[in-house]
């Protein structure tokens, strides 16, 4: 595995964790940088249990 893959990896581990939007488009921009596809990972509303992307989960009214 080279440095790419592994910051890749690094980079999208924290993009399915981050709870920070700046912090998830951070994560976003690296992938990019290193231009490589990710799959987007789906959230869920703790509130409302709605599936979908994570940045609308995070600006959805319940
Ligand atoms: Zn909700």
């Amino acid at each position: 595995m080279n440095t790419d893959e592994r910051i890749a990896q690094h980079a999208a581990a924290g993009l399915t964790r981050a709870l920070d939007p700046d912090a998830y488009r951070h994560f976003q921009a690296i992938l990019e940088i290193l231009g490589v596809d990710y799959p987007t990972p789906l959230a869920e509303c703790p509130v409302c249990g709605r599936v979908g992307l994570p940045e609308r989960i995070r600006i959805h009214d319940c």
